[in-house]
Order: structure tokens, then sequence, then C-alpha cells
């Protein structure tokens, strides 16, 4: 029989939790860019959500910018992981920019699955969260007006579009899973002629990181979940740990951000990592939990075996929209 604490507090640690493959092949690329162009190299937007990654990446010699016209001519430029929109792609091949184009390739495949479904003639039901860096390059695929992002299923029942038109539908790879297929179902109920993609949209990083603390959530008294809060996929497993039954969630992105006075009279905790939080923020977290008196525990998940080629410095070509 394993010994009990002797504070009886509890830490159940989610698997799996934390980096995904999407996000460590964004975050090697800038790293392989530095040590193999030297500093600086340019990164548009945040490469990864979270501040830490960015943070690091920048002392190592990142400069980051909010668009390619901040960019001198020339200079080796890494786009995020989370797609852009083709005229991002357009902007730096006529700037003449050395392009490194990290979209994670489970983005790129939405981004495939919404070109096709265009040439198809259907319009794309994009179901995410507007205004996402991810949402904006998944929209810009496509001329404007060919995608209509749906983020419940009231904005389904709003759209204003025939009922009898031929859709297909998108899901942003991040999403929650159950409030996925309540939209879908919504789609579905609404429009009569839907094309349904072969495989979810939603990536392996997601679903088996919100399953792992949904398992634990109904047992904890509070989950925490390390990550950054412009992490999508970070806010999510707090949304699925409270729908879970837990009475109470936090989002941490460092140990100092904590707070214990949440966990007063909580004897079990569980603890979950978003797709973009790195390992020491993890560890730091933990620490702080030790501290206060929980005993770390690994729950027992998913093994995941996904990795990524590497980004390669070849040129990046636009997608011809013409059928
Ligand atoms: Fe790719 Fe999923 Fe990771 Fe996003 S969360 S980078 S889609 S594997």
């Amino acid at each position: 029989l394993r010994p009990e604490p002797a504070s009886g507090k509890i830490l159940l640690l989610a698997n799996p939790r934390g980096f995904c493959a999407g996000v460590q092949r964004a975050i090697a690329a800038v790293e392989d860019a530095l040590s193999l162009h030297g500093a600086p190299v340019y990164v548009r937007r945040h490469i990864v959500h979270n501040q830490r990654v960015v943070d690091r990446l920048k002392a190592l010699g990142a400069i980051f910018v909010s668009e390619l016209a901040e960019v001198p001519p020339g200079a080796v430029t890494i786009l995020s992981a989370h797609g852009v929109p083709q005229s991002v792609l357009r902007e730096g091949r006529e700037r003449g920019l050395r392009t490194l184009d990290t979209t994670c390739p489970l983005v790129a495949r939405v981004h495939a699955h919404v070109l096709d479904q265009y040439h198809a003639g259907r319009h794309v039901l994009l179901i995410g969260h507007q205004g996402h860096p991810e949402i904006i390059g998944t929209l810009g695929q496509v001329p404007p007006g060919a995608i209509s992002v749906v983020g419940s299923p009231a904005d389904v029942d709003g759209l204003r579009l025939a009922d009898n038109i031929a859709v297909a539908y998108a899901v942003q790879t991040t999403f929650a899973v159950h409030e996925a297929a309540t939209i879908i179902a919504a789609i579905k109920e609404r429009f009569r002629d839907v094309s349904v993609p072969r495989a979810t949209d939603i990536c392996y990083a997601t679903s088996n990181r919100q399953e792992a603390i949904e398992g634990l959530a109904a047992r904890a008294g509070h989950v925490i979940v390390v990550g950054d809060p412009l992490s999508s996929n970070a806010r999510r497993l707090v949304d699925v740990s409270l729908a879970a039954g837990c009475r109470d969630a936090q989002l941490v992105p460092d140990p100092e951000s904590l707070d214990g006075s949440r966990l007063a009279g909580v004897d079990v905790v569980a603890l979950t990592a978003a797709a973009s939080a790195p390992g020491e923020a993890v560890d730091a977290v933990v620490d702080r939990l030790r501290a206060l008196g929980y005993m770390p525990e690994e729950v027992a998940g998913r093994i995941e075996a996904a990795s990524f080629k590497p980004v390669s410095m070849t040129p990046i070509e636009e997608i011809s929209l013409d059928a």
C-alpha cells in the first residue's frame, strides 16, 4: 500500500500535460535559426502563447514584431505555430524575407481542409474563438466571406445563411471537445447538406490533455492549470475542469501567480499544463504546492508519440485560390 502523505494533502499530476510536438517544433525552429544565422532573428507575434517562452527566446537574440513591415529586408523571419493568412506569406515573399513557417502540421491540415471545401463550392463554418490567431490564419486561406466563425450553438442559429446551401465545418485545433460536439450538432440540425471532415480537427494534444484533467477534476477540490492566460488550450483546460464538477480552478503562468488562499480546506488538488507551458514552469508550480503540503503523485494517462519533422528554410509558396 502507498503511504499516506503526512499532511493528508495530495497533488494529482495529470498525464499527458505540457509541451506538445507542434510547440516543441516551433521553439526549436527559433533556436536553430539563432544558432545557424546568429542574432537577431525576427519572430512575427508570439511563436507560441507563452510569455516565459517568448522571454527566453528574446534573451537568446530573437526580436518579436507585430507585423512583417517591422522586419528589415532579407532578414530571417519566423512565423508562429498558430498559422498565418496567405497575405502574410505573400508579404514575406514580396519583401524578400528569409521565412521559416512554423505553422503546426495539424493547423496546416485544417487550412488544407478549408481550402478543399471552398474549391468544392461549400460555405465553411469554422468552429472557434473569433480573433484567436489560429482563426485569423485559417480565415486568411480563402477569400473574405467564404467562412463564418461560430463559437456556440446560438451563433449557428444566428447565421444569416439559407438553410439549403452546401456547408462544411472545421474546428479550431485547441477548442473544447464537448463544446465542439454541441456546435456540430447545431450545424447538422440547421443545415441539410453538411460535409463532415474525415478526421477531427481538434488535435491529439488538446483532446488528450482535456481527457486527462476531466478524469481527475471530479476527484479534486481544486484544479491548477499551468499556462499563459493568452493560451486558448490553457483556458479550455480550466473550462473542462469546472464542467467536470470541480468547484474551483485557476490558471497560473508561474508559482508567484498561484492564489494559495483558494486552496484553504482542499485536500486533493489536480494539476495539468497547457501544450505551450514549459516544463520548468510546471516544476516550479509543483514545488510551490509541495511547500504548501501537497504530495505530488503522477497519474498514468495516454502515451504521446507524436513528433513532427523540423521546419526547413524553404521558400514558402502561396496557395493558389484558382479552382
Ligand atoms: Fe499543434 Fe495541437 Fe500543439 Fe497546437 S496544440 S501546436 S495544433 S499539436
